[in-house]
């Protein structure tokens, strides 16, 4: 008989054996949720020179300092018009202004900008009725960005500003980490796949499509190997294939019955194995071990079994592989909303459903739970997680929660 193995302790050893991928570029337009690979250093400053922030006049502000009366502004002569993207050929003496758009580099001579809006203008003459502090309505070259500085750091996730922010900085490739592949195998005789003749006495291998998309929620990449049947020449065929990707994810043929092939197949295939059998529920039988260079996990048959033990082995190791620096979902303290009770042997997840109720966070689950009930994950956004030790919960009870999103 194996013995259970803590998930903490089952955690730390997937995360171990999982080592940051290799460096890609790729473009800009496609590197959305991509993990950076490099500091992303500016190379010049931004703005690039003295700009205006206003549309207005640039002048010089001994010309402009005073408070004026309506009946006697300052009267400037209007020696250049300098939209944004030209630079003035000019410079603003004494008694001079250029008109000037916002974005627009600021001319030599001048100090301030006068917003339009203080203003009355002809085409070479400009009266200004308000004054401005000195160095008003400048973007000082660099304000935003110096060059030299690290602006986004490795290991970040890319979002729609640093993506901005690369075409900014005239960058159109950006170094990310490549994809974890990961080969998403299905195990049963009983299973029939999506595009196979309707048979009622199968069935539908959903687990691959489920995984599939949490590989993709993971930021890997999937590899739909399809089904294997439940012999050992089939499942070893099927493995074999996976071996050229960095993740194989199995689910099904991992307990003790009959047909469950897994364990001998993973020895004859030279796996280094690290643990069997984890004290969790759902999800007791959960292998996993490394053939040559794949992980492999073989995980639960059940639906919910396998989604929520890939949750918490799995997709940190994919999240790892892939870069990134955090993998934890968001853990919450709500308060429970039901009783429960259970054996002190295993940590157990339930499907919960958060809400706020008048300011506190309450937690209920999603109703029956069982492991295959896909239903029960389903209508959750979160997983409570109840630790191995605890036996009994009462209405009130503070658990932790792991946040899955969806409507929460
Ligand atoms: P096993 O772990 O192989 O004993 O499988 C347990 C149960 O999980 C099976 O009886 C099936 O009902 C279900 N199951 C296994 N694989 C899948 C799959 N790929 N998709 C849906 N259900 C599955
Ligand atoms: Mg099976």
């Amino acid at each position: 008989m194996d013995t259970l193995t803590a998930l903490t302790d089952a955690q730390e050893i997937v995360l171990n054996a999982a080592a940051p991928l290799g460096i890609e570029k790729v473009g800009i337009m496609d590197a959305l949720g991509r993990v950076l690979g490099e500091d992303v250093v500016a190379p010049r400053d931004h703005p690039p020179w003295d700009n205006s922030a206003m549309d207005g006049f640039a002048v010089r502000w001994d010309d402009i300092k005073t408070e004026h009366e309506i009946a006697t502004p300052a009267e400037l002569a209007v020696v250049e018009d300098v939209p944004a993207g030209k630079a003035a050929v000019n410079t603003v003496g004494p008694g001079e202004a250029i008109r000037i758009m916002t974005g627009a580099p600021m001319p030599g001579g001048a100090d301030t900008v006068v917003r339009v809006e203080y203003t009355e203008s002809t085409a070479d003459r400009v009266r200004v009725f308000k004054p401005e502090p000195r160095h008003a309505n400048i973007r000082p070259r660099g304000e935003d960005v110096r060059a030299g500085d690290c602006i986004i750091p490795r290991g970040a996730p890319l979002r729609p500003a640093d993506l901005g922010m690369l075409a900014m900085l005239a960058k159109p490739f950006v170094p990310v980490y490549q994809l974890p592949r990961v080969a998403v195998l299905a195990t049963g005789d009983e299973l029939a796949d999506l595009d196979d003749p309707f048979d009622e006495q199968k069935i539908i291998n959903s687990n691959s499509y489920g995984m599939a998309a949490a590989v993709r929620e993971a930021g890997g990449a999937p590899l739909l190997l399809g089904i294997a049947g439940d012999s050992p020449a089939a499942l070893k065929e099927k493995i074999a294939q996976g071996l050229g990707c960095d993740i194989l994810v199995l689910s099904g043929g991992v307990s003790m019955g009959d047909h469950d092939f897994t364990k001998d197949v993973f020895a004859e295939l030279g796996a280094d194995m690290h643990f069997w059998k984890l004290a969790i529920r759902p999800g007791q039988p959960v292998a996993f071990g490394a053939i040559r260079n794949t992980l492999a996990f073989g995980l639960p048959g059940n639906p919910v079994s396998s989604m929520v033990t890939f949750e918490q082995l799995a997709r940190p190791a994919i999240m790892k592989m892939g870069g990134h620096r955090r993998w934890a979902r968001p853990v919450v303290h709500a308060e429970f909303q039901e009783r429960f009770s259970k054996r002190p042997d295993r940590r157990h997840f339930l499907r919960g459903i958060l809400e706020r109720k008048n300011g506190a966070l309450t937690v209920r689950t999603t109703g029956p739970q069982g492991s295959g009930m896909l239903t029960s994950l389903v209508k959750a956004n979160g997983l409570i997680d109840i630790p191995e030790d605890v036996e009994t919960l009462q209405p009130g009870d503070t658990v932790r929660v792991q946040v899955l999103g969806g409507n929460f």
